[in-house]
């Protein structure tokens, strides 16, 4: 009798766990952290020596081409743009695109910020991948920083919330996106007063296509990023799991998590080259990450009632970017 009561034992263990976790999961649950709340972020337009640039992509997911806001809207009216276009602001767009998300490095068509050059879909804050991978109300932050005589550098912000399927892996992602990975590994950039601050690199390369859609050679570039919320900063995912966990289970404090990722083209002549950019960039553009952290705690304290599944509740309550509210985008006024 009694073996058979030990040998039942961890089957009503188990019953008794999952009972428990489905009340838990059933019953109002009352969170800290405001994941629900505004991400009071601001990209900001000048940034040390660099100028922060919009950019605009392409809606359509077979063109899926990107540019400068400034780019389509440089000339003034949008009849002026179609009947005398620019070579020159032509050129630079080409060279853009190519460098950015666009397949191939063509463009043919008239030149609005309203609708693509290339293939003339509707243009949005947020790209094609994006709209398809985020999940609804992800607050998306990003500006292209150029600096003259120096590469471009893309940097993009994106938080979870309730949901925490809006921070992927860009392991996955970018080798979705056409990217090959050639190497990952920690990196310790130099961010001045002798300080370093860990992200992690991926070297990536894609093939750039000619006007016929020919493989016309490789771009190389660097993709670095880390994570963080209003108490950390971490390099790793993993680490990021750690903390949510013990976070939501045992504190019930449930932050959002920002993810920072800064992109930067590597010339093939110094490949070397992009550690310094990154260092230079990362000490002006840390600071803003320091900033929102803060501004993020401010509201720690606000409470967040659950009932039932948790991404039920996600939802943002600030007036930004997000994924699906990207129309918010672009009007013809400067
Ligand atoms: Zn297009």
């Amino acid at each position: 009798m009694q073996a058979r009561v030990k040998k039942a034992l961890p089957g009503v263990a188990c019953l008794l766990l999952l009972a428990g976790t489905v009340a838990l999961l059933a019953s109002p649950r009352a969170l800290t952290g405001d994941p629900t709340g505004e991400v009071p972020l601001v990209m900001p337009d000048e940034l040390g020596s660099w100028r922060g640039e919009n950019m605009l992509f392409c809606t359509s997911d077979q063109c899926g081409r990107s540019y400068l806001e400034r780019d389509l809207r440089a000339g003034g009216s949008r009849a002026d743009l179609a009947f005398g276009l620019d070579e020159k602001m032509l050129e630079r767009a080409r060279g853009r695109a190519a460098y950015h998300a666009a397949p191939t490095n063509s463009l043919d068509g008239p030149v609005t910020a309203d609708a693509c050059p290339f293939c003339g879909s509707p243009l949005s804050v947020i790209s094609v991948g994006e709209q398809t991978l985020l999940p609804e109300s992800t607050p998306i932050f990003r500006k292209l920083y150029v600096r003259p005589g120096h590469p471009d550098v893309t940097a993009t912000v994106v938080f979870s919330g309730m949901e925490r399927r809006s921070i992927h892996r860009p392991q996955v992602c970018l080798v979705g996106q056409g990217n090959k990975i050639t190497d990952e590994y920690t990196y310790e950039a130099k961010i001045g007063s002798g300080k370093t601050f860990p992200v992690r690199v991926l070297e990536i390369s894609r093939p750039v296509r000619d006007a016929r859609g020919e493989v016309a050679g490789e771009l190389a570039s660097v993709y670095a990023y880390w994570l963080f919320n209003p108490e950390r900063e971490t390099d790793s995912h993993l680490v990021r799991f750690l903390h949510m966990t013990i976070d939501n289970v045992l504190r019930s404090y449930r932050p959002r998590w920002g993810y920072a990722s800064i992109a930067i083209p590597r010339d093939p002549l110094r490949p070397d080259a992009w550690k310094t950019e990154l260092d230079a960039f990362l000490a002006a553009f840390r600071p803003v990450i320091a900033k929102v952290r803060a501004d993020l705690d401010a509201n720690r304290d606000r409470v967040l009632v659950i009932r039932g599944s948790s991404s039920s509740a996600n939802r943002y309550e600030g007036a930004g970017p997000t994924s699906s509210a990207p129309a918010a985008r672009t009007t013809n006024e400067e």
